[in-house]
């Protein structure tokens, strides 16, 4: 077991543990929102299918405009007109024009379109104030080719790319299965929220806000309860998790007496490590029990919240083959100070907002237990061991994206 790793190292151990192949399913699109892509994308068509004109006008031949204005319009014969979805089937011949709406193909016989703006109609003759041109021509495949990959395995579905894939002819996706983690919360002062509150008790707020990073990291969260401070109700429930590919417990790995999950994960599993050099979160432990990786999060609200954030989720988007990075470095002007920690690199929760430049303040109270600045908070301010940060320095921001 390793112990007193740096943030970096226990990153490194906890990818490790991502290995797992996720099964792959398939969803019609209307389902697909905010999956993850199993499979690259390839066009099934042209888009346009053909060339089409990008504006409302009139599609000719551009050698028969040459030298329009104004002054001297050009008259042309209008033979049909071809709105979008409607073809017109004939062909456009020297002193004629077809009446085109946007997305319209063009004609057979012409190479030019003018817009309405820059015509005048005249029953079925149209006078030309400027010369026709190409530009507002869009070429076959201008969008979209044929048999190009727009889309890779392992992209996040967006709303944009949702709407690529249809407009690619896609109706059904094939997805990752989302990864299922379990939660189990621990403690015997812990109750559930609605519950009467007894004399030292706390409602268990970590088992929701757990069950939020999941779902917003692609997890499915399996809410295993609560079980008190005995190792062999720990044990039990543990073992009853079911198939996951990773469980979350909260509390019980510092140094205390009655921290029976790490005693118990020593026990009966493989712990990999325990205790990072970073504040909040240190007593992080990482260990495996009957194959299953687990994340042993400290019971501080702010600890278990951020220690997720910072290798929970990295490891729910490595197992599910993203292309996007877990999160992003940043760096904004700090316009509150901010205190680091001695010996250990240090998290703290900021307000990240764009005034004119990226600035960051301060939620207030730092204390791991003030679970209201993860609430506050859209972003975490990361200082080196022994970096206090001035008002008006530059500082490391990490945005918490699920505000964003
Ligand atoms: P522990 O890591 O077990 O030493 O717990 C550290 C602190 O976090 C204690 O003040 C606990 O009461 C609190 N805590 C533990 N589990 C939870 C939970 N599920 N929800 C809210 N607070 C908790
Ligand atoms: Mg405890």
């Amino acid at each position: 077991m390793r112990t007193g790793i740096s943030v970096e190292e226990a990153l490194t151990l906890v990818l490790r543990e991502a290995q797992g192949e996720l099964s792959v399913e398939e969803v019609p699109l209307r389902e697909a929102y905010g999956r993850v892509l199993a499979q690259d994308l390839a066009s099934l068509v042209n888009h346009p299918d053909q060339d089409d004109t990008a504006v409302d006008g009139y599609a000719c031949r551009r050698e028969d405009t040459l030298g329009a204005s104004w002054e001297s319009p050009v008259r042309l014969r209008v033979i049909g007109e071809s709105p979008a979805g409607r073809p017109f089937a004939g062909r456009v011949g020297q002193g004629e024009a077809v009446a085109v709406y946007t997305g319209a193909p063009i004609p057979q016989g012409a190479d030019a379109v003018i817009r309405v703006e820059d015509t005048r109609r005249e029953g079925e003759y149209v006078l030309l104030l400027a010369p026709a041109s190409p530009k507002d021509i869009r070429p076959q495949g201008d969008d979209l080719k044929g048999g190009e990959v727009y889309l890779r395995r392992g992209d996040l579905l967006t709303p944009g790319r949702l709407g690529l894939a249809a407009a690619m002819g896609y109706p059904r996706l094939k997805v990752f299965r989302r990864p299922r983690v379990g939660i189990l919360s621990t403690g015997d002062e812990v109750v559930e929220p609605g519950e009467p509150l007894p004399f030292g008790g706390v409602y268990n707020s970590n088992a929701y806000s757990l069950l939020g990073l999941v779902q917003e990291a692609g997890g499915e969260p399996v809410l295993l309860g609560k079980v008190e401070d005995q190792p062999d109700r720990v044990l039990e429930s543990l073992e009853a998790a079911g198939p996951l590919d990773l469980l979350l417990t909260s509390g019980g790995v510092s140094m205390g007496e009655y921290d029976v999950v790490r005693k118990v994960l020593e026990q009966v599993g493989e712990v990999v490590f325990w205790k990072v050099q970073q504040q909040p979160g240190k007593p992080l432990l990482l260990a495996r029990l009957r194959g299953i990786p687990v994340l042993g999060l400290p019971g501080n609200p702010v600890s278990s919240m951020v220690s997720f954030f910072l290798y929970g989720r990295p490891f729910l988007f490595q197992l599910q083959r993203r292309t996007d990075p877990p999160y992003r470095s940043l760096r904004a002007k700090a316009l509150t100070p901010f205190k680091g920690a001695q010996d250990r690199k240090a998290f703290r929760r900021g307000v990240l907002s764009f005034e004119g430049e990226l600035v960051v303040r301060s939620t207030g109270n730092q204390s791991s237990g003030v679970l209201r600045s993860m609430a506050l908070g859209n972003a975490l301010v990361a200082l080196s061991p022994g970096q206090d940060a001035q008002e008006g320095e530059m500082v490391e921001v990490i945005p918490l994206t699920f505000v964003l």
